[in-house]
Parts: C-alpha cells; structure tokens; sequence
C-alpha cells in the first residue's frame, strides 16, 4: 500500500526544502521504468534512508535490505541493564517501511559490483541498482585489542550492539557479588555514540547504589576528554560519590589487552580484574564498507560531504555510523539526519539537478540517572572536504542546573527516543 504523499512531507521539510525544483516528479530512467535505489542496512540511516526516498518519491523502487527481522536499537539501551526496561521496548520491526511502499529483503548483502552497478545477496541472487546507498553501522576490529575476540566478548560483553549483548552484560551485573567490581573499558575516538560509555557507567551504577551498594564501578578510557564531561563529573559526584571512578590516558588507564578467562584488563601500568567487564571494542565500519571498497585506511567511509556519496565509488552513498561527517558524531540522530537529506540528494541527482548543500542537527540526551538527564546539540555544515560545526549554534546543557532541568531533559530523552522510533519504524 502507498502511503499519500501528504502525510509524509510534513516529517521531510528538509528532503522536501532541498528537492524544490523538481516538482517532486516521478524519476523515470529510460525504458527501464523507475529508477532503482537499493539502501543496505535497515538500522537508523538506512530504515530512514529507505523511508525518505520512497516518500520524496512513491514511484522509486526503493528496497531496503536488512537480515534481521527485527532492529533492536541502541539508544535508550543503556536503561535495560539498569533498571526493569525490558528489551523489547528497544525492538522494531519493518511493517511500516513495507506498508510505505519500501521492498524489505531480510538477507545479507555479500558483494558489491561498482562497475556493474549490483550487489550480490547471501543466497546468491543479484539486485541491480542506480544508486546504492550502503548503512551498515559499525563492526568491530577484533585484531585491535589483543586477548579480545568474538568469542571472548561472550565473557567480556560489549553491548555496543544491542540485544543478546545487552541481555548477557545485564545478566552478569544481577549475578556479581553483592562488592564485586564493574570495569568498563572505553576506546579511543572514533566509536559508536561518543558519550555512550559514560552514560551506561552512570546507569550501571544507578542499578549499583540501589541493589549492591558495597560494588565499585572504574572507567578506563584511552582519552582524556569526552563529550559532556563537565556534566558527567558532576552527576557523578552528586549522585555516586566514590562508587564511580574514571581513569583518562594521562592516568595510564588505555586498556592495552585483556585476559577473559580471568576477566583481567592490562593497562599501561596495571593488571585489574574485575567481576563484570564490559569491554568496548575499537570500531570500524560495517564489513560490507570494506568489500564495497568505500571504506579507507581508518575502516571509515570518506564521503562528499555534500551529497554523502562515496570518494571512493561513484554512486555509492554512505550515511550513518559507517560514514566519516568529521564533527558530527555517531549517533542516531545524526544517522537520522544524514539519511534525509542524501534521499534529497539522490533524487536531485536522479534528475539531473546539482546537489543543493543544507545544515544538519544533532542532538544527542545522556541519563545520568533514569530521571537525570542533559543534553549537547549542535548544527553542522558542508565544507569543500568535511562536515563543520558552526560556531555559536547549538550549545550543552548548564552545569550547577537545579534538579528539575535534569528531570526535564531526561523527560525530553526518552520522548526523542518514542518520536524518532516511531518515524523510523512506525506506520
Ligand atoms: P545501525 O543502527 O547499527 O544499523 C546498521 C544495520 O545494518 C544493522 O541493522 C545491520 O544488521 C545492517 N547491516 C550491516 N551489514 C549489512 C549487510 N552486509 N547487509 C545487510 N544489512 C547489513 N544515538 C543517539 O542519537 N542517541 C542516543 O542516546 C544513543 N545512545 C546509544 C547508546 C548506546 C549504548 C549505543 C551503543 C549507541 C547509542 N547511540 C545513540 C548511537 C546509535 O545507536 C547509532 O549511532 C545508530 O544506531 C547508527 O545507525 P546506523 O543505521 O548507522 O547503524
């Protein structure tokens, strides 16, 4: 079933701003018919992605190919190892984006052709493309960190992808000793949702104070700085006081390896053992990236800040965690926002229109609490090589706030959380 293009402007203003000039016409691409844009990744960048383009234009045949049948989001995930939020307030399926108008192919992609313009599924069929639009989130690099593996994240979950991570650390904090001691270990820049790890140490040990008040929970970073650390120090010394400690770089604490039989992370200077170890693994993009041959020397994706397409590949874009956008960090929202506006660019580009350069937004909430929460927002601009945050817009949350700005921010969390789901996955 189509869905009127009426009630979907209103939620695509920017894709809608940007096509001016189209007339929001059909893109038909000779005798072939409408053209084809294939979208990998049914996360928060390709779902929305998907999404964007079938509603810019009901005539695309836009397929989404994602081999889960259900996406089991990040955000918000950090609350169901700390509190009664049960995991499948976390869980989407893709009905709206089918009932949209959207071809959902559960499968994995396996190759791409850049030449031929296909890309190659597990079971071996081919699906042609005009533009291909690859979000495949992140991956990890097993070969960064010696001792750390895929099996021994089953020991030392990383939880960094929710779901059955999210259910095995939560399970080992209910199991720990009633003084037993939390590690969590946290890569250097860049990863997945930058002030991720401390917001998770901050619910971690919100769950700590209430049910094992005698544990301790120790950061080890490999930086000295992350995002809203004014803010985090604070929370923490207010609402935890000595149960919580951070190591930065400067104190030694960058996990050098790990040793999972005995949970034992080796820093610079120190061997701790710990009785819950979360480890975070250093990132790269999604396999897929690599195999495409869009992803750099870093395991990133360069890409036209512009239009997001790939330096790499010619009609290939590349949006979400996997791309690189320079200031704006990975996050969902950020994923969110790139998606709509490259379905603008691509149907601009199926026109034969030039790409029309806007601003994104970011916003990104952490709870230091489930009722504390603040937030860090900023708006972004395409330069000649690089995605650029403009000085003066945007701004954090005050430090010395009164409580009841904390309870509000946490109050406007979890309500992004239900607006941006329900747009992604809703209908
Ligand atoms: P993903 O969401 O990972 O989606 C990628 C999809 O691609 C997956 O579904 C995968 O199955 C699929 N895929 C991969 N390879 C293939 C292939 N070869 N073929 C087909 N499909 C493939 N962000 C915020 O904005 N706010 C928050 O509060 C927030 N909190 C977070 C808390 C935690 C603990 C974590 C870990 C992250 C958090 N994030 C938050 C970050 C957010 O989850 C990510 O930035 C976001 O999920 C990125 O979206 P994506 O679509 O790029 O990747």
């Amino acid at each position: 079933m189509k869905t009127t293009r009426r009630r979907h402007l209103g939620s695509l203003a920017l894709g809608a701003g940007l096509l001016a000039g189209t007339a929001c016409s059909a893109i038909q691409l000779g005798k072939s018919g409408a053209a084809r844009v294939v979208v990998v990744g049914g996360g928060f960048a390709g779902a929305s992605c998907a999404r964007a383009l079938q509603a810019l234009d009901e005539n695309l045949a836009v397929t989404l190919i994602e081999p889960q049948m259900t996406y089991t989001a990040c955000p918000m995930s950090n609350l169901v190892l700390s509190t009664s939020r049960p995991l499948a307030a976390q869980q989407f399926g893709y009905g709206g984006i089918r009932n949209q108008g959207v071809t959902v192919l559960h499968s994995v992609v396996t190759g791409v052709d850049g030449v031929a313009r296909n890309v190659t599924l597990s079971n071996g069929s081919v699906l042609s493309y005009d533009r291909l639009v690859l979000a495949p989130g992140i991956s990890f690099d097993w070969q960064a960190l010696p001792g750390l593996d895929e099996a021994a994240a089953q020991v030392l979950p990383h939880a960094w992808r929710a779901g059955a991570q999210t259910e095995l650390l939560k399970g080992q904090l209910r199991a720990m000793p009633d003084n037993g001691l939390v590690v969590i270990s946290v890569p250097d820049n860049p990863y997945r949702c930058p002030p991720g790890p401390y917001e998770r140490a901050s619910l971690i040990a919100h769950y700590l104070k209430a049910h094992k008040p005698r544990a301790k929970l120790l950061i080890l970073d490999a930086k000295d700085r992350f995002s809203k650390q004014p803010l985090f120090m604070q929370a923490w010394q207010t609402l935890y006081g000595d149960m919580l400690e951070w190591q930065g770089l400067s104190d030694g604490a960058r996990v050098i390896s790990v040793d999972a039989p005995t949970r034992t992370l080796h820093t610079d200077f120190d061997s701790i053992s710990a009785d819950v170890a979360n480890v975070i693994p250093p990132q790269r993009a999604g396999a897929i990236a690599g195999i495409a041959g869009v992803a750099d020397a870093s395991g990133w994706c360069p890409i036209d800040p512009v239009t997001f397409e790939s330096t790499l590949q010619a009609d290939i874009y590349v949006i979400g965690d996997a791309a690189i956008a320079n200031a704006m960090p990975k996050s969902a929202f950020a994923a969110n926002a790139q998606a709509k506006y490259c379905a603008a660019q691509i149907v601009r580009s199926l026109a034969g229109l030039a790409p029309l350069p806007s601003t994104l937004i970011n916003t990104c909430y952490s709870l230091a609490r489930p009722d504390y929460g603040f937030s860090v927002a900023g708006v972004y601009k395409p330069a000649a090589d690089s995605w650029l945050q403009i000085e003066g817009a945007g701004g954090v949350s005050p430090l010395d706030a009164p409580v009841d700005v904390r309870e509000q921010e946490s109050l406007y969390a979890k309500a992004w959380f239900e607006t941006l789901t329900e747009s992604v996955f809703g209908g």
